[in-house]
């Protein structure tokens, strides 16, 4: 097993958890790009998102409801937040194993970079 995140939900490599349970995972972006960086990722191992089938219509919800609980526990909720998912190598994915960033805590800009 190569996969990076799939060593960060075995716990062999380190992260600094928010949230887990049985299906998802949260962690804090090593690399922060805003005051509030979190990665929200699927326990199963999907590349990108355009692996993403029928099965797991309702994972991707649940990393959805992850990211809103943790807005709303971070208290940015309110003020406002970003979810992205990159896709393949020109939208800047970079580990693949699909996960949604969580941006927040400064304002965003629009068109994204
Ligand atoms: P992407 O470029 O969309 O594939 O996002 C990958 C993200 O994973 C980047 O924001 C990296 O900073 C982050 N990252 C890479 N390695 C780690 C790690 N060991 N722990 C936490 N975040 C990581
Ligand atoms: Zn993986």
């Amino acid at each position: 097993m190569s996969c990076l995140f799939c060593k960060i939900i075995s716990k062999e490599i380190p992260a600094k958890t928010v949230y887990e349970d049985d299906t998802v995972m949260a962690f804090e972006d090593l690399n922060p790009q805003a005051p509030v960086h979190i990665l929200i990722i699927p326990k199963k191992h999907i590349a990108t998102s355009l692996d993403i089938s029928d099965e797991d219509n309702e994972l991707i919800g649940l990393l959805y409801q992850a990211a809103n609980r943790i807005a709303r526990d971070k208290k940015v909720a309110d003020k406002g937040f970003r979810t992205v998912m990159n896709c393949n190598r020109e939208a800047g994915q970079t580990v693949f194993h699909i996960h949604l960033h969580l941006l927040a805590g400064r304002a965003m800009q629009w068109p994204p970079g």
